[in-house]
Formats: C-alpha cells, sequence, structure tokens
C-alpha cells in the first residue's frame, strides 16, 4: 500500500463545488488503496482578503496577529473538505498545523518548519482514515501559530511527505506541471515531463510561483518525489526529480520572469577597499536582502554602486542609502521600480558554452538593453526595463527553442 500526499492549491478549493470535486479524486484514491494525507490552501483569494482586512487597520502588518489571522483561512478548507469526504463514506479528519504538530521556528509571516511530529497522524491512516492537513501554519515551541510564507502550502506538502516517508507528494494546482515558462505570458509555453530538483529551485527563486521555494528545497535534500499536476484534468504532469532520474538534460529548461525587484544606485563613491561593506552593511542589518550587484569605476576614479531589492523593501533601502550617501559626501543617489529580471536555466548550461552570447544577442536584436547581469552555474540572469518583460521572456524562449 503506498502512502500518497496529496495538497490542492487555492484556486482548487476555490469553491464549495471544487471542495466537492476534490473530495471525489481522493474518493478514488482511496479507494484503489492509496493511503492518504492531504494538504489544502485557503480558498483562493481567502489569504489576500484576510491580509486586505488588516491592512485597514495598520498599513503595515506583521507579527503574530497577522499569523493567527491569516492561519484561519487554511481552517476552513480543512473542515470543509474532511465533511465532503465524510458526505461521501471516506473516513477523513481535518487537522491544523498546530494538532499534527508541524513545529517550525518563531519567524512569524515566514516561518521555517523544524520538525514534524507524525504520531496522530499515522494513527488516523492506520486506521483507515484521510488525513487533511491545513497548508501554510504550523505552531512554535510555546505553541504561537506560525505562517510559512505566501505559497507556504507546498512546503507543508512537502514537509509531510518527507516526515511520513511519502511515495509521492503531488501538487494539484491550475495548470497541468511546470512550463517551461509562465504558461500566461507565453502561450506556446511546453509542459516539462521532468525538471531536476536543482533547475526547479532555480526556476522558483527566479520568479516561477508554481512552487514555493522552500518546498522544493525539502524535496531536494530529503529527496521526495515530487509532482505538479492539475486538479482539472487527468495527466502525468511533471516529476521534479534528481539528475540522475533525467535521460537527457537539456540545455535550457525555463526561462523565468521576475518584477518584484527594483534597483538602486549610488553614484560617486569613492572607490576604495571597503566601500561595498560601508553601503550594503547597514541594508543588510535593516534586514533587506539585496539580490544582483554591480560597481563600476569611472574615469574619474569614482564608482557607482547599483544593486536591486524587494520592492517591498525600496523605500526602507533608497532610506539607508541617502543617509550612507550623506557620509561618503555622494554625488547622488538614483531609485528605479520599472525594472525586470528575466533568467535562462538549465543544467545543460554546465557543458556547453555561449549560451550567455546567444542570450543577450537576441535581446540586442529586439533592442532590450540590459542593465544588470549576473550568472550562477546553471542560471543566467539580466535586468531590464520593465516595458521589455514579456518580449524578453517571449524572445528567449524562442531562442532557446523552447516553444512547444
Ligand atoms: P496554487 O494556488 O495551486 O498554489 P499558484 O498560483 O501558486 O497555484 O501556482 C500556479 C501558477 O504558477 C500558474 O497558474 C502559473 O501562472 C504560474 N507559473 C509561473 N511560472 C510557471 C511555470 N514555469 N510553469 C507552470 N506554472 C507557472
Ligand atoms: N493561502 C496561502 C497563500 O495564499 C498559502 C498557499 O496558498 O500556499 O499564500
Ligand atoms: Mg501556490
Amino acid at each position: 500500500m503506498s502512502l500518497i500526499v496529496q495538497k490542492y492549491g487555492g484556486t482548487s478549493v476555490g469553491t464549495v463545488e471544487r471542495i466537492e470535486a476534490v473530495a471525489e479524486k481522493v474518493k478514488t484514491a482511496h479507494a484503489e488503496g492509496d493511503r492518504m494525507v492531504v494538504v489544502v490552501s485557503a480558498m483562493s483569494g481567502e489569504t489576500d482578503r484576510l491580509l486586505g482586512l488588516a491592512r485597514k487597520i495598520r498599513k503595515q502588518v506583521d507579527g503574530r496577529e497577522l499569523d493567527v489571522l491569516l492561519s484561519t483561512g487554511e481552517q476552513v478548507t480543512i473542515a470543509l473538505l474532511a465533511m465532503a469526504l465524510e458526505a461521501r463514506g471516506v473516513p477523513a479528519r481535518s487537522y491544523t498545523g498546530g494538532q499534527v504538530r508541524i513545529l517550525t521556528d518563531e519567524a512569524y509571516n515566514k516561518a521555517r518548519i523544524l520538525e514534524i511530529d507524525g504520531t496522530n497522524v499515522r494513527a488516523d491512516l492506520d486506521a483507515g482514515r484521510v488525513v487533511v492537513v491545513a497548508g501554510f501554519q504550523g505552531v512554535d515551541g510555546a505553541g504561537n501559530i506560525t505562517t510559512l510564507g505566501r505559497g507556504g502550502s507546498d512546503t507543508t506538502a512537502v514537509a509531510m511527505a518527507a516526515a511520513l516517508d511519502a511515495d509521492e507528494c503531488q501538487i494539484y494546482t491550475d495548470v497541468d506541471g511546470v512550463y517551461t515558462t509562465d504558461p500566461r505570458i507565453v502561450h506556446d509555453a511546453r509542459r516539462l515531463d521532468r525538471i531536476t530538483y536543482e533547475e526547479m529551485l532555480e526556476m522558483a527563486s527566479l520568479g516561477a510561483k508554481v512552487l514555493q521555494i522552500r518546498s522544493v528545497e525539502f524535496a531536494s535534500k530529503y529527496k521526495v518525489s515530487l509532482r505538479v499536476l492539475s486538479s482539472f484534468e487527468d495527466g502525468p504532469g511533471t516529476l521534479i526529480t534528481s539528475e540522475e532520474n533525467i535521460m537527457e538534460a537539456a540545455l535550457i529548461s525555463g526561462v523565468t520572469l521576475n518584477r518584484d525587484e527594483a534597483k538602486l544606485t549610488i553614484l560617486g563613491v569613492p572607490d576604495r577597499p571597503g566601500i561595498a561593506s560601508t553601503i550594503l552593511g547597514p541594508v543588510a542589518a535593516a534586514n533587506i536582502e539585496v539580490d544582483m550587484i554591480v560597481q563600476n569605476v569611472g574615469a574619474d576614479g569614482s564608482a557607482d554602486f547599483t544593486f536591486t531589492v524587494n520592492r517591498n523593501d525600496f523605500e526602507k533601502a533608497e532610506g539607508i542609502l541617502k543617509r550612507i550617501a550623506g557620509e561618503l559626501k555622494a554625488r547622488a543617489v538614483e531609485g528605479d521600480k520599472k525594472i525586470a529580471k528575466i533568467s535562462v536555466v538549465g543544467v545543460g548550461m554546465r557543458s556547453h558554452a555561449g549560451i550567455a552570447s546567444r542570450m543577450f544577442k537576441a535581446l540586442a536584436d529586439e533592442n532590450i538593453n540590459i542593465q544588470m547581469i549576473s550568472t550562477s552555474e546553471i542560471k543566467i540572469s539580466v535586468v531590464v526595463d520593465e516595458k521589455y518583460s514579456e518580449l524578453g521572456v517571449r524572445t528567449l524562449h524562442t531562442e532557446f527553442g523552447l516553444a512547444g
């Protein structure tokens, strides 16, 4: 008898009718003899609605009470799904994160899972029940409710699969797999049969929101066999797996777009040792994550220093930079929120030279100016003007032969 963890995202449980359709799918798998743990998200739009309520009270909301609020969305769907299963004669029991005892650290709003106690869940599975678990939430050591960051139900599912040593973790969503790029942007994007953990991790980090980054980290670490599938139609989906399970690596597996970053430049700072840490030290101390960094030295010997941060941190970072600019007698601070980061990802890059130059030429042929570049072993990212986002993605998708 195999143990399967299934996860259904917001759209898949967006209405009572859809929850009933999920119950039918679970009933079928259960009838075939699988032991089933089902993780659900809140109904689509619910987490945003709750956030909106909180923001009416305080513009900048975070911390403990936000997690008490946001975790209610998933508590609704676990109860409704368990009821829908019971109504179909399938024994089921719902669990909040705290009831499972998904133990996390204390970082409210972006907690990390430390440990899962599967004792109660296992007892229910042994008794033939379907276990329905609230995604996105846990408890810290003191029993406070925590949440795992947006999209966190994926991570709950993979962590449950790892803790219970499940045979497969199936992520049911509103697309029928992982595509070469976001199918909502490029219509001839192609579904991938398989993709490596490493590539999926890069794609998730670079903007493909189909899986939360941490869920892929978990899957890779614990070698969970992870599959992305459609809630609405049958099909093989996409298997996320180790490189040795993929016969022939594609040169490029995917193209991603990230519009969540903003760029800051401090102009005319002295070009001397320690300058990068003088600028970035206070930014890091304010808990602002810096992504891409470029430094240019001009003819006059002074340097311009540019970096990107998440758009939500833009104002905060700009304030810090203006203060530093005063101290360093820099010429000016410039900011730009209208940027996009486009990346190509593929393990095949390791053994092939010339990908970067092909990428830059294809963008140049469309008259798209590259503002920043960064590379790793299996990815190349560029920052361009936001207005070229979609053209840039489509151009690279075609250039690397990814179209279906
Ligand atoms: P869920 O609510 O089920 O968790 P999400 O909205 O979080 O669903 O993730 C699914 C969405 O991810 C798709 O609707 C699609 O627009 C988007 N997406 C972005 N990049 C990709 C990609 N490379 N492959 C598939 N989907 C992608
Ligand atoms: N409901 C949460 C969110 O909207 C978690 C999830 O859907 O995975 O981010
Ligand atoms: Mg999601």
